[in-house]
């Protein structure tokens, strides 16, 4: 098996990902219907039923003696990893892919468990029906969905995980000032974050990714918060031998629906498939690990520059925060001022700045954003209690 030809990969892209799925508000209909159509192949079973009586289906492929379980979408508003899962599924059914395909089906078996929290999914919200975060209850397994990956993890003793998610678009990668459109993390199994052979599998597997990964998103891939969550799932599938990963899809400029990020997280997850099954990830230093810039915080959604509020000249940041729609086929989003000063050395998904800029209307930390910005007399932005009037 040779290297992973990502360009061409990604130059072909269009031609398998699964076109049923072109937004972020898949519902488990969709997914069942998916599952439905999958040829004999995949192997698929029940593996329980989340609170309000969802399927979770488990697909397994391939007759190899790793093990390797995906799963996504515990946090029912995540939607980018089931994006790619099933980007990933039409991707091993191409005969054009054959060489690749062959090799993780001959070493690895997959296990793949897509939408985790259907109910969430339903009404675009992180917790599940209980209003429980599915990923705070691995210790008390309160949750049926949380007690069915869990013993799904026990049963299969998986060699490696991947716990899908997607983390807030403020999340930028220290020292580019970019979104973090991916995040990467081997979760620690305790509070002095230690490693293991089993950890260190997985943050050698990380550096393929972010080999394989970052000629396409440039310093915007960083590596996600390294604290120890007694009760979240990766870092306990970490402590019980299975090396995982977390993967967090970020934002990206102009792609809100994340159809251009979930490319970039399926090529992510290819990447690592194509690492576990020919073994390259054993060549990998884990300093290349460790090198990989950390999240931070560094953006704003919007950044207004010189600006004179009150005789001071100053910098201003706006941020939303996006609700669920009634229908929960869209969301709405909520601006607010969220920053006033200083913010030369920080950054935004689109930012505003010229002598000749003015505000017209009231600018008023923590509060609704609420104003008109004019350029030579102009309006190019405007916003009424908080909901973006103009385009950006
Ligand atoms: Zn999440």
């Amino acid at each position: 098996m040779k290297n992973l030809n990502t360009e061409n990969i990604i130059k072909d892209y269009a031609t398998f990902a699964e076109s049923a799925i072109r937004n972020r508000f898949i519902k488990h209909k969709d997914v069942l219907k998916l599952i439905k159509q999958l040829p004999a192949d995949f192997k698929v079973t029940t593996a329980g039923y989340s609170v309000e009586q969802r399927v979770l289906n488990l697909i397994e492929w391939g007759n190899g003696p790793v093990k390797v379980f995906l799963w996504s979408q515990m946090h029912g508003d995540e939607a980018t990893g089931t994006m790619a899962l099933f980007d990933l599924v039409s991707y091993l059914q191409q005969d054009e892919n054959t060489e690749l395909v062959n090799q993780v089906k001959s070493v690895c078996t997959l296990y793949i468990l897509p939408l985790v929290n259907p109910d969430g999914a339903e009404r675009f919200t992180r917790r599940n029906a209980q209003q429980i975060d599915i990923n705070r209850d691995f210790l008390k397994t309160v949750s049926p969905e949380a007690k069915i990956l869990k013993e799904l993890q026990a049963a299969i003793r998986p060699d490696f995980g991947f716990n899908l998610h997607d983390q807030l678009t403020l999340w930028s990668v220290n020292g580019s000032k970019k979104p973090a459109t991916l995040s990467f993390l081997a979760p620690a199994f305790d509070e002095q974050l230690s490693n293991s052979p089993n950890r260190e599998r997985a943050m050698r597997v990380i550096a393929d990714m972010f080999t394989a990964v970052t000629p396409f998103l440039p310093g915007h891939i960083g590596l996600f918060d390294d604290e120890h969550e007694p009760r979240a799932f990766g870092d306990n599938f970490q402590l019980r031998g299975t090396s995982t990963i977390l993967i967090e899809a970020g934002g990206l400029v102009n792609d809100d629906e994340k159809q251009e990020i979930r490319k970039y997280y399926f090529l992510a997850i290819l990447a690592a498939l194509h690492s576990i099954s020919t073994k390259t990830y054993q060549q990998q230093q884990l300093a290349n690990y460790f090198d990989i810039a950390k999240n931070n915080k560094q953006i704003f959604h919007i950044l207004i520059h010189q600006i004179r509020l009150n005789g001071i000249e100053v910098s201003i940041g706006i941020n939303y925060e996006e609700k669920p729609m009634a229908k929960a086929g869209a969301t709405f989003k909520n601006y607010t001022i969220q920053d006033i000063g200083d913010m030369d050395n920080l950054s935004a998904y689109h930012i505003y700045q010229g002598a000749d800029l003015q505000v017209n209307g009231e600018v008023l930390l923590y509060e609704n954003a609420d104003f008109q910005l004019l350029s030579k007399g102009e309006i190019i932005l405007s916003f009424k209690n908080g909901i973006l009037e103009s385009k950006l």
